[in-house]
């Protein structure tokens, strides 16, 4: 198996569920993009054959591979062209699109963490996977349960994810106009990179996810719906026909998506840590609250929308997310922001190619850019 974006926060847990069974995957390669010293640390573990780096590829780090006689491959396509039957896209953002089509068209067994590919390129993603044979199967936590959930049940009448709430989920929005970069990244029950853990308190990660399930589950908007559920057990639930729901809950631990797309179609082989009832529990559950929250609300909507505005708003956010992390922006000025992209995007609807979807990536986040940078 390969990963891609090894050195981000889901390529670790994959590290750590591949520690559990050292006999049964190789790790054959990776791509990293600047992180080489963790790219260096995966290697002294697990001795892959190949490297590529995305970003800049210094002069000291060709030196450091070739001397350990990893093969470094000079870009992510001639990357794919390797010997390998599953590959993690563990990469973040619209970077991963480009890589994802190719193994898709590959017909290669896709874990799929990067929600970004399949929110701007579902449809195309899964037509193509229909003539390769590709397998995609979904890491996120929320899409991973419900995968499960349907394996089980696979009428229903709706799909509903849960949502952390965020960092900010405590902090009266009175109080958002001060709300800097630390308070943001300081995430109450998932330890996860940077750009998704500002998605989580501005909620448009939820909103991206709503989207992901649209394409994964084949479902209209009308049967999607996300709810706030602070302790992070419940990662998604299904309502039956008469109204019941069944629930998946697990601990807020990445391996337990990745280790079942690992071993799928069969179970993981062992436990990694069961819940226990031990000790008294609470669940809650509450609305997504729309003034606190606008961002999931504009999201769905660009789903509902389709064509290329799923594509548009998730470059806007991006840029948006780029320009708060760098401390350009303020945090309530990141949904403003994608409206304005958004409010100027002339709203062309029939997805033609991953060229023109490129394409309209490349327009928001010039348009965002240009907006952000006078703002
Ligand atoms: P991180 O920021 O921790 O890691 C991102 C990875 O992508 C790193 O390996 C990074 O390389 C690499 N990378 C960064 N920019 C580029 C680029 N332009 N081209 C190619 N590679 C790049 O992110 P996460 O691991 O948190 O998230 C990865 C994906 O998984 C995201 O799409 C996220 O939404 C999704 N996801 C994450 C979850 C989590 O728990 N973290 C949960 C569910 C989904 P380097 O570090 O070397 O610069
Ligand atoms: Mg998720």
């Amino acid at each position: 198996m390969i990963i891609l974006g090894a050195t981000g926060s889901i390529g670790e847990s994959t590290c750590k569920v591949l520690r559990s069974y050292p006999d049964l995957f190789t790790l054959t390669a990776i791509t990293y993009h600047s992180n080489f010293e963790r790219a260096r640390e995966i290697h002294n573990e697990f001795a892959f054959a190949g490297v590529c780096s995305t970003g800049e590829l210094k002069d000291e780090e060709k030196k450091a591979w070739k001397s350990e006689g990893v093969e470094i491959a000079e870009n992510l396509e001639t990357f794919l062209q390797g010997d390998y039957d599953i590959a993690v896209v563990a990469i973040v953002g619209a970077a991963g699109v480009a890589p994802t089509v190719s193994l898709v068209e590959k017909g290669k067994v896709i874990l799929l963490a990067n929600k970004e590919s399949m929110v701007i390129a579902g449809e195309l993603l899964l037509h193509k996977a229909k003539l390769s044979g590709s397998l995609i199967l979904p890491i996120d936590s929320e899409h991973n349960s419900l995968f499960r959930l349907l394996r089980k049940t696979p009428e229903f009448r709706k799909l509903t994810i849960t949502a952390s709430g965020g960092a900010l989920r405590d902090i009266p929005v009175g109080k958002f106009e001060s709300v800097d970069v630390k308070q943001v990244l300081r995430h109450p029950t998932w330890d996860m990179g940077a750009k998704i853990t500002v998605d989580s308190a501005t909620m448009v990660n939820k909103a991206l996810e709503i989207i992901e399930a649209h394409y994964f589950f084949n479902t209209p908007y009308e049967q999607l719906g996300a709810v706030i559920h602070p302790e992070s057990l419940v990662h998604a639930m299904v309502e039956d026909s008469d109204g019941s729901h069944f629930m998946h809950l697990y601990h807020p631990d990445m391996v337990y998506s990745i280790a079942y797309c690992l071993f799928y179609p069969e179970p993981p082989p062992m436990i990694l840590k069961s819940i226990s009832y031990d000790q008294e529990r609470s669940i809650h559950f509450s609305a997504i609250d729309h003034e606190k929250y606008p961002g999931y609300y504009l999201g769905v909507e660009c789903g509902r929308k389709g064509g290329y505005y799923p594509a548009v708003f998730n470059a806007a956010n991006e840029v948006a997310v780029h320009y708060f992390l760098n401390q350009r922006i303020r945090y309530l000025s990141i949904i403003p922001l994608i409206e304005n992209v958004l409010e100027q995007f002339d709203g062309v609807n029939k997805v033609l190619s991953i060229e023109t979807l490129v394409e309209a990536d490349r327009w928001a986040r010039e348009k965002a850019a240009e907006i952000g940078d006078v703002m």
